[in-house]
């Protein structure tokens, strides 16, 4: 009975989807095969194809081996139900008279302990700066009629007068770049092996050649490959290209990274897997951020290379509406600021490129017919050539003149687009530069021309190589320092989402397209989190004891350097984008299931530690792990359970990690073999508990146990599950509708009607009403349709509506409550958690052409929605009739929400999908893909390989007290939303005690002494690798992320255990035991030593904030 008050008190407003789904597409696959004409050509690229299938076939055993390791796993834990026949049943159950659920009811009535002075940053009006460009704005203002612009396509003519640079020479730097993807239409080892290292080996050879040549370079993950195979005279000649700054490294991330769809913790992970990477081996920081093929860009970004201590940084990816504008407006280059940001500490120089590509046709000025002769690699004879029908000439004395008043009109031309008159032009492409041969094309003919034009004074213009900071450095001398003639440079506050190249085409089907892997790389990221905390608390906590053991530090160390380097990977613009190769996917896919396993070793082997009593009694033992690690698998291919039971005791310890920064009260779920078991706290205590069924189908199950942990901040939580007769986990009631019935069933604020899964929601006597249905997306009859880039549908979605009625499973419990309803194609659940607080959901998906989970709402929000920027930062929305459809979806990383005076709804994700609000009061999502065909942007491929995905969501209703003025580039979410998202994404982590360990003694452990603010995020807290990159260092990184939140919501029994502190932690009682040898502040990758606020004792992080600090913990 108290439970139920307990869920009147907490269940209001939060619950939670689960979808699953097949593929209706796969049947229309095989379609397409038997129709296939059975001409040669069509019997070739068969044979082709089904080599292809083999490998994939090959890769995809590999995958199940994978999973064979899980189920081994599983089937290696033991079964209750045996020991209670062993006649070990009938155990201490707790002492029941203090009442079943002491520590529960323990907690006192739940007051939101908000600090006033934390709401006042978001009270704030956004003030444009004089000199400001606000994208929402331009937005507003364009009329995207994509106009024939003449040879510059997307823009206008450019004229000029031929004396505007004599008092000024126009300063020429061109850069030369070669744009080295890690994995796309090959995998990162097949591009390394087969381009990347010859290309790097030329650097080496032919920068030496000549000392006015120059070159920049962007990936570490290939550079460090590099670097461990060559030798030490090698490694003394790059080092030196580098101090004579002919060799470049530009920002210096392990990849660079999508914009849309990577989440700000692996971001920033890549950036400082990079950095540190660099600091180690070569000594050089970056100064200039290089992005030239992300599609399209967010601030975040621009944020993380400020904060890492980078001046400059440049983009590509732009909708050319945007760049015609910014174009005429000499826009082009200005300091992009943060929305949030009330002065400019966040601004960072930027130059956008004005053009459609970053190949040479495209970048030394606006006609590319012109540009493409000045592509040396495209001389006659050559692999490539000019689409324009005009060859390049090798330059010699006779046509030297002509070929540099054709290449200078064009550098005029460009110039004409900036404020300064210096004029940046990349020369590069896709994997350049990996010939000798086109080294001595490319540099010796620039060189001519540059050493005509800078020996003609009359031409006004001195042209050189250079790297993209030795632009930046003169564009800075030019357009920035006092006294000299021309413009400063604009600020511009916004993002660049969502990109079109061309017509239509805009660039969103990518923020869905390969779900799966979306969703696998946010189970990465939990566990990377989860481990790095979790064994930076355990190398401390080791010093403290002195005593040398055999704790496998060093191999730890390992396993999380190469989980980094994994998921740094995939952040790569052609992976977590899901635009590579079936068999590249694969690859990728591959390292992050291997790393998941590798760190739930790392957290097992640091909690073994940490919750062992008597230290001494520690032994390390690989073969026979102390802790099983529970897994709760529903991402890879199957749902992988497994159990925590124990085949000759009648009871079994399970240790419960929790991974957030509060104290917190969750769900856990295990695997058990019988219904009959009981769930005590190590104090002995029972813990409400609840049996049910795990559904292989709609209609069979075996059983699974969930209980209600309380775990404090960081720490590890103990229980025991023993085996009871009666009297142990409630077990839960089922009903079942099969034949298209009617069914109402209410769960106290919720009426849930099926099977319209009509949920109506009533908090404090107002009531809502919100519809979940699914609709799909044909593709257009265009030429050009939709493929893993483009989103291009053919008008409208419908409805999705299945041939027989679906199979309904109603789930009452005292834990959780759910209702599932499995169509032919999809299954979602709508799951109710009966807990205190904020636990609750998780939405799964998966479909084909393109399905949209859409959400009906009763929210008056018009064409305004809200979406996040890569986890980190809101950014509002408008969807627009002028726009095509396409065009109004935007990456959601963290979640979306729409909102009218009163009521907020709040859709959270644990992954990245694209999403829209394309009418009032609905918000849609899309699920998953299916496509046919390409999409001719380079792939040359649709895609097919979907999986089923079990894609997690969490709604939120919250009542509002603010009525909306003029629209706002700024909006936050709400404490709540924010810690509602955080354990989303960062479930509690259960571990089993094995057998031969049950004799220890063991204790709970909880290293914070309290919970941290609510609105401070522990990003990570990273142990630093020793300066041989060997192991550990006695060093961490401790990233700290202070969230902007809204407080104007009636956040009542919100279940947060939590208070603001404005932004203060006293760093000397932040550890129960633990202290800090030293606390230094640093730039976020650990590259400078930065002049912080922040004292010894006390941490300050100003709202929106992210702070490293370089710490040793004893
Ligand atoms: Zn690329």
């Amino acid at each position: 009975m108290k439970l139920s008050r307990q869920f009147t008190v907490f269940g209001s407003a939060i619950f939670c989807v689960v979808i699953f789904s097949l593929y209706l597409m796969l049947d229309h696959l095989q379609l397409d095969h038997t129709k296939s004409p059975n001409n040669g050509g069509d019997r070739l690229q068969n044979g082709q194809l089904s080599i292809l299938q083999d490998k994939i076939d090959r890769l995809e055993r590999l995958l199940s081996e994978n999973n064979e390791i899980i189920a081994n796993i599983r089937d290696s834990v033991i079964n209750l139900k045996e020991s209670v026949k062993d006649g070990h049943g009938g155990l201490d159950r707790g002492n029941m008279s203090q009442g079943p659920y002491l520590e529960l009811l323990a907690s006192p009535p739940l007051v939101l302990p908000i600090d006033s002075q934390d709401c006042q940053f978001v009270a704030r009006e956004f003030s444009k700066p004089a000199d400001g460009v606000q994208l929402l704005d331009v937005y507003d203002l364009l009329t995207f009629d994509n106009h024939d612009g003449g040879v510059w396509k997307q823009g206008f003519d450019i004229t000029y007068q031929e004396n505007e640079w004599d008092s000024e020479p126009l300063q020429v730097f061109v850069v030369p770049h070669s744009h080295n993807d890690p994995g796309w239409l090959k995998t990162f080892d097949d591009y390394y092996r087969d381009q990347t290292q010859h290309i790097l080996n030329n650097i080496v050879v032919k920068l030496h050649e000549d000392s006015r040549r120059k070159m920049i370079w962007s990936e570490i993950s290939y550079f460090s490959k590099w670097w461990d195979n060559i030798d030490d005279q090698k490694r003394d000649a790059v080092k030196s290209l580098f101090e004579q700054g002919q060799l470049e490294i530009t920002t210096g991330g392990w990849v660079m990274p999508d914009e849309a769809n990577s989440h700000y913790f692996a971001l920033i992970d890549q950036l400082l897997e990079g950095h540190q990477w660099l600091e180690r081996n070569v000594g050089v920081k970056p100064q200039t951020g290089w992005a030239v093929d992300p599609f399209g860009h967010s601030p975040t970004q621009a944020y993380l290379l400020k904060q890492a201590g980078m001046a400059n940084m440049l983009i590509q990816r732009v909708h050319y509406s945007v760049k015609k504008h910014f174009a005429s407006q000499k826009t082009l280059e200005f300091f992009w600021r943060q929305n949030w940001d009330p002065a400019s500490s966040t601004d960072i120089l930027c130059h956008m490129m004005p053009f459609y590509s970053y190949d040479v046709p495209h970048t030394c000025g606006p006609d590319p017919k012109i540009c493409c002769q000045f592509d040396f690699k495209r001389l006659p004879g050559g692999r490539v050539s000019c689409p324009w029908r005009v060859p390049p000439q090798p330059i010699t004395d006779g046509n030297v003149q002509q070929r540099v008043q054709m290449l200078l009109d064009q550098y005029r031309k460009k110039s004409k687009l900036f404020r300064t008159k210096v004029v940046m032009v990349p020369l590069g492409d896709d994997f350049r530069y990996a010939e000798a041969l086109e080294w001595d094309q490319q540099f010796q003919n620039y060189q001519k021309l540059f050493d005509y034009m800078n020996s003609h004074p009359e031409l006004h213009v001195k042209a050189q190589f250079g790297t993209i900071t030795d632009y930046f450095t003169a564009l800075r001398k030019s357009a920035i320092d006092p006294g000299h003639a021309s413009a400063s440079l604009p600020v511009v506050s916004g993002d660049f989402f969502t990109y079109a190249d061309r017509d239509d085409h805009y660039w969103s089907g990518y923020f869905t397209s390969r779900p799966f892997y979306k969703r696998l790389d946010r189970v990465l990221e939990s566990h990377l989190r989860a481990a790095e905390i979790l064994y930076s608390l355990t190398l401390a906590n080791i010093q403290r004891f002195r005593k040398l053991n055999d704790f496998p530090a060093v191999e730890n160390n390992r396993l999380l350097t190469e989980a980094r380097r994994n998921l740094g990977l995939f952040q790569h613009h052609d992976a977590i984008t899901g635009t590579g190769k079936d068999l590249v996917v694969i690859d990728y896919g591959t390292r992050l299931f291997h790393s998941i396993l590798n760190l739930k070793q790392v957290i097992v082997n640091s909690a073994h530690w940490l919750v062992l009593k008597d230290k001494s009694a520690y032994s390390h033992n690989p073969s026979k792990f102390c802790l099983d690690m529970c897994l709760y698998f529903q991402t890879y291919q199957m749902k992988t359970l497994a159990a925590c039971t124990n085949r000759s005791f009648s009871s079994r310890s399970v240790v419960v990690y929790n991974p957030t920064e509060q104290d917190r009260t969750s769900v856990v779920t295990v695997y058990v073999n019988t219904p009959h078991v009981c769930v005590i706290t190590d104090h002995g205590h029972p813990v409400p508990a609840q049996v049910s069924a795990v559904w292989d189908n709609s209609t069979t199950a075996s059983t699974e146990l969930s209980f209600v942990a309380q775990v404090p901040a960081l720490g590890l939580g103990l229980y025991q599950l023993n085996t009871a007769v009666s009297g142990g986990a409630e077990t839960a009631e089922y009903v079942f509708l099969r034949q298209g019935g009617e069914l109402s069933v209410n769960m106290k604020h919720f009426t849930v009607n099926i099977p319209q899964d009509r949920l109506k929601l009533n908090e404090n006597g107002s009531e809502h009403q919100i519809k979940v249905e699914f609709a799909w997306y044909g593709t257009t009859s265009n030429r050009d349709k939709s493929g893993a880039y483009l989103f291009l549908p053919d008008g409208e979605a419908k409805m999705y509506s299945p041939a027989r009625p679906p199979v309904i499973r109603v789930t009452k419990g005292s834990v959780f409550s759910e209702i599932t309803t499995t169509f032919d194609h999809v299954t979602h659940t709508l799951r109710l958690y009966n807990v205190q607080g904020k636990d609750g959901n998780c939405v799964c998906v998966c479909f084909n052409h393109e399905i949209a989970m859409r959400l009906t709402s009763d929210v008056d929000s018009k064409d305004r929605f809200f979406t996040d920027l890569n986890g980190f930062q809101i950014q509002p929305r408008r969807t627009m009739a002028k726009l095509p459809l396409q065009a109004n979806f935007y990456p959601m990383t963290s979640m979306a929400y729409i909102q009218d005076p009163g009521t907020r709804l709040t859709l959270l994700t644990a992954q990245s999908l694209g999403s829209a609000s394309l009418v009032s009061g609905q918000l849609e999502v899309i699920m998953d893909r299916r496509l046919n065909q390409d999409d001719n942007r380079g792939l040359g491929q649709g895609i097919q390989d979907n999986k089923v995905t079990a894609s997690s969501f969490r709604l939120l209703l919250e009542k509002r007290a603010k009525t909306d003025g003029k629209p706002s580039p700024l909006s936050y979410p709400s404490l709540l939303s924010h810690v509602s998202s955080l354990y989303l994404n960062h479930p509690l982590i259960s571990m089993a005690v094995s057998t031969e360990a049950q004799s220890l003694s063991l204790s709970t452990f909880s290293p914070l002494a309290s919970s941290l603010p609510c609105d401070v995020h522990l990003v990570n807290l990273r142990t630093i690798q020793s300066k041989d990159g060997g192991g550990p260092s006695d060093e961490a990184a401790l990233i700290l992320h202070r969230k902007g939140f809204d407080c104007a919501f009636f956040n009542r029994n919100t279940g947060l255990l939590c208070a603001t502190t404005q932004g203060k932690i006293h760093t000397e009682k932040l550890f129960s035991e633990l202290r800090f040898q030293s606390i230094i502040p640093v730039s976020l990758t650990l590259m400078h030593t930065t002049e912080g606020g922040s004292s010894k004792e006390e941490i300050r992080l100003k709202p929106m904030e992210i702070s490293t600090y370089r710490v040793q913990l004893t």
